[in-house]
């Protein structure tokens, strides 16, 4: 096979008026020999296709089936709609709907006038237009129907349509041919129209990455761009205007006041205030000045900055965040795969029904196939009516649309959720369980006491004598190779007290996890940790000397050289103002929530926290693998846990809850790809507010299916005994996916 590769294809596709359509090029590409897997993912418009097919086969089958890749859109195709058009301009822009429009107002005039006049061939002349009507707009759903069905293998929502109309037509009911055929057009167009809304909205959160970037370069001989000196060092230097795609780690770029900063970087000159909204959902402005870091896609404020690039615009944490929620818009849920079989099996059912409905009775109890003679519809009559409520489009998009609309709410919000079964499952979380660094607590600790084991002073507040200042130098050797937030403590206390060079960095520097550290300075081993590392050191003797230390509220760090501890290094977190307010909303999102907290500290500092927070539960001391204990034990207890951590040493438990939150993925690229929900911004607040859009997604979500269903089953049992006219069942079907759309779509607004 020319062409023909292993790999995965991932395009987009144009041209889906509605959830079944997806189902529909499913199995149209299902049937190409080589094709392995196959998902088609509606609100995204996105195609993921495994197995030895070539791209041009893809494409010939979604031409045979009426569709196209969207990058091979052909001349005349359907034009994107933009959010601002109203659904007024949709219906008279495109083409297929002015046909509709135009065919409706003839039949209605003449239908008019058919009812008005006594003119015998008056009742012809009706019948005869609304034949034409149902012909002209009916032919391009019937040619798709005969597509799905011949390429697909697939009785599609065009098919039953198609045959409806049809046996209408058979039975002489020309007028609810004609309204059964507009209707069913209308409605696509509505369905399209709601669902490209849908999508425009997250689109708009794609693209907020400047195109452009103005890059500063040393000026040279012959260069073009307008040199100016701007007073700042560099005296002969051009601006140059390059697409994104034309900047490079390491160039430095120039972002003007109220610019879109255009890739991520660190400013080398400039101060401004800087407008973070669209990466992190803060939308107060944060001062940043030379040293610090920017992101793409961020507003700059009232200052011109220099910012030096750090990371290619495609690999900007904006970048980032658009892929990895492109990807949980696309990825099903069990629900959403639930519902898609079932669809696959609905609607084959009730085609089936309708045979039955119109053979079993005419056929073996007298049944009258054209009139029910009491003035009720005969049993033809009322099989149509069954074929067009075996459409299952509602039901197919009532979760997806539901759940894209939460996602995209909440990325705004800078919060990335992987995808929707990972929102369920928040919604179902009735355990919290907190990391308490990083997460209660700021994680910015600060050395509070130092006591040296031949100090004669009390170990309080700031004490800093010789033997004191060793004990940190010491302690620094090792520290200075650990990203821990209490060795960024201790060395800030060092550099401030100049300690910095006592000591070489020691050697060989292993982190004992959750206990400590330990390195090899001039051959004889340091270590700085817990009780518990000391002992592991064979250095438990000299803890005693350091209980005034070790039974305040400080979280204190042993130090010791070989086997005796030489001194205790005292630290305290500063607290988050904001984590009573937090814990408190969450007592009311999630009645009856449980919270505990999980942490490697000691359980005198533990406590003072939990109780001051009013926690349910305290663990201390837990080493990483009790952390994934703990987990355990609550999940067995209390149901479905959540771990919020700052991801810098929880991942494990993380990974190991029902639901991972981390915090401050903004700065950490390892906790966006690994945990299921994402806070850009290092703030607990989101949580609440994260727990409430999944509770009120799920409320949606059932609402929806109930919705869906129910409409169904209350036309299928109208329908059977007569009851159910054909254009009311299509009103329905439409009514009710437009319906459905309307109410996820209510999530984009969540408060
Ligand atoms: P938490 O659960 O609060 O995030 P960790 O599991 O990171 O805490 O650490 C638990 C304890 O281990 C700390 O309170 C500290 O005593 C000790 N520890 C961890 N890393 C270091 C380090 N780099 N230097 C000194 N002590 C450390
Ligand atoms: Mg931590």
């Amino acid at each position: 096979m020319a062409g023909a590769s292993a790999e995965v294809i991932r395009a987009k596709i144009a041209g889906m008026d509605c959830g079944s359509c997806a189902l529909t090029i499913e199995d149209g590409l299902r049937q190409l020999p080589g094709a392995r897997r196959v998902a088609v993912d509606f609100t995204t418009e996105t195609l993921e296709l495994e197995g030895e097919v070539s791209r041009e086969q893809v494409e010939r089958r979604l031409r045979q089936l009426g569709y196209h890749l969207a990058e091979a859109a052909p001349a005349g195709a359907r034009q994107a709609i933009t959010p601002a058009a109203g659904p007024l301009r949709f219906f008279l822009t495109d083409p297929q709907q002015q046909v509709a429009l135009v065919a409706t107002i003839v039949v209605l005039a003449v239908s008019l006038f058919a009812w008005l006049s006594e003119w015998d061939p008056a009742q012809f002349i009706f019948n005869f237009t609304c034949t034409a009507a149902a012909a002209v707009v009916g032919t391009p759903t019937l040619i798709k129907g005969l597509r799905a069905l011949w390429f697909g293998r697939r009785v599609s929502i065009e098919l039953l349509m198609t045959v409806a109309a049809l046996g209408a037509l058979c039975i002489g009911e020309m007028g609810e041919a004609a309204t059964v055929v507009l209707l069913f057009t209308f409605g696509e167009g509505l369905e399209r129209f709601s669902a490209t809304r849908a999508r425009e909205s997250l689109k708009s959160l794609m693209s907020l990455q400047p195109e452009m970037a103005t890059v500063i370069r040393a000026h040279a001989a012959g260069a073009h761009g307008d040199a100016h000196d701007d007073g700042h060092g560099a005296a002969h230097e051009h601006h140059e205007v390059v697409p994104a795609s034309h900047v490079f780690v390491g160039d430095l770029v120039l972002v003007r006041p109220g610019e879109r900063i255009a890739a991520d970087g660190v400013i080398a000159q400039g101060e401004s205030s800087v407008n973070q909204a669209a990466v992190t959902g803060e939308s107060i402005p944060v001062a940043r000045g030379p040293g610090d870091g920017v992101l793409a896609g961020t507003v700059n404020g009232e200052g011109a900055l220099r910012v030096t690039v750090t990371r290619l615009p495609a690999d900007s944490t904006v970048a980032r965040i658009a892929r990895l929620v492109e990807q949980a818009q696309a990825q099903r849920s069990p629900a959403e795969a639930f519902i898609d079989r079932f669809a696959r099996w609905y609607t084959p059912a009730v085609v089936a029904l309708a045979l039955l409905v119109v053979a079993v009775p005419t056929l073996f109890a007298g049944g009258q196939l054209l009139e029910g003679g009491d003035g009720s519809h005969g049993w033809l009559y009322r099989g149509l009516a069954l074929l067009i409520i075996a459409c299952p489009c509602a039901l197919v998009i009532s979760i997806p649309v539901t759940v894209v609309s939460s996602l995209t709410r909440l990325a705004r919000l800078g919060v990335l959720v992987k995808g929707g079964e990972q929102l369920d499952r928040l919604a179902e979380v009735r355990t919290l369980a907190f990391d308490k660094t990083g997460t209660l607590t700021r994680g910015r600790p600060s050395v509070t006491a130092v006591q040296g084991r031949d100090c004669a002073h009390e170990p309080e507040p700031q004490a800093a004598c010789e033997g004191c200042d060793d004990v940190v130098a010491l302690a620094a050797s090792v520290e200075g190779s650990s990203e821990h937030p209490i060795a960024h403590a201790i060395m800030a206390r060092a550099r401030e007290r100049g300690l910095t060079h006592r000591y070489p960095p020691a050697a060989a520097v292993v982190a004992a996890a959750g206990r400590g550290v330990t390195g090899q300075l001039r051959g004889v081993a340091v270590s700085v940790g817990t009780e518990a590392l000391m002992s592991a050191r064979g250095a438990a003797a000299g803890v005693g000397q350091f209980a005034r230390l070790t039974e305040s509220r400080r979280t204190v760090m042993l130090v010791a050289r070989d086997t005796s501890v030489v001194g205790a290094i005292g630290v305290e977190d500063t607290r988050r103002e904001e984590t009573p307010a937090v814990i408190d909303a969450l007592r009311s999102t999630v009645p009856g929530v449980r919270t505990a907290m999980l942490t490697g500290d000691n359980e005198r500092v533990a406590l003072d926290v939990a109780q001051r927070l009013n926690l349910d539960e305290v663990r201390a001391q837990l080493l990483p693998a009790d952390k994934l204990a703990a987990i355990e034990q609550l999940r067995s207890a209390h149901g479905p846990v959540a771990m919020i951590g700052d991801g810098i040493n929880d991942a494990p438990a993380l990974a190991r809850a029902d639901v991972g939150i981390a915090m401050g993925g903004a700065g950490s690229a390892q906790a966006m790809e690994t945990a299921d929900v994402v806070f850009m911004q290092d703030d607990l607040k989101r949580l609440p507010i994260t727990l409430s859009v999944a509770r009120r997604n799920r409320r949606i979500v059932k609402q929806n299916i109930t919705l869906s269903l129910g409409l169904k089953l209350a036309f299928l049992a109208l329908a059977i005994p007569g009851f159910a006219t054909l254009w009311l069942a299509v009103v329905a079907d439409v009514g009710t996916t437009v319906l459905v759309t309307l109410n996820g779509m209510r999530m984009l607004k969540a408060k």
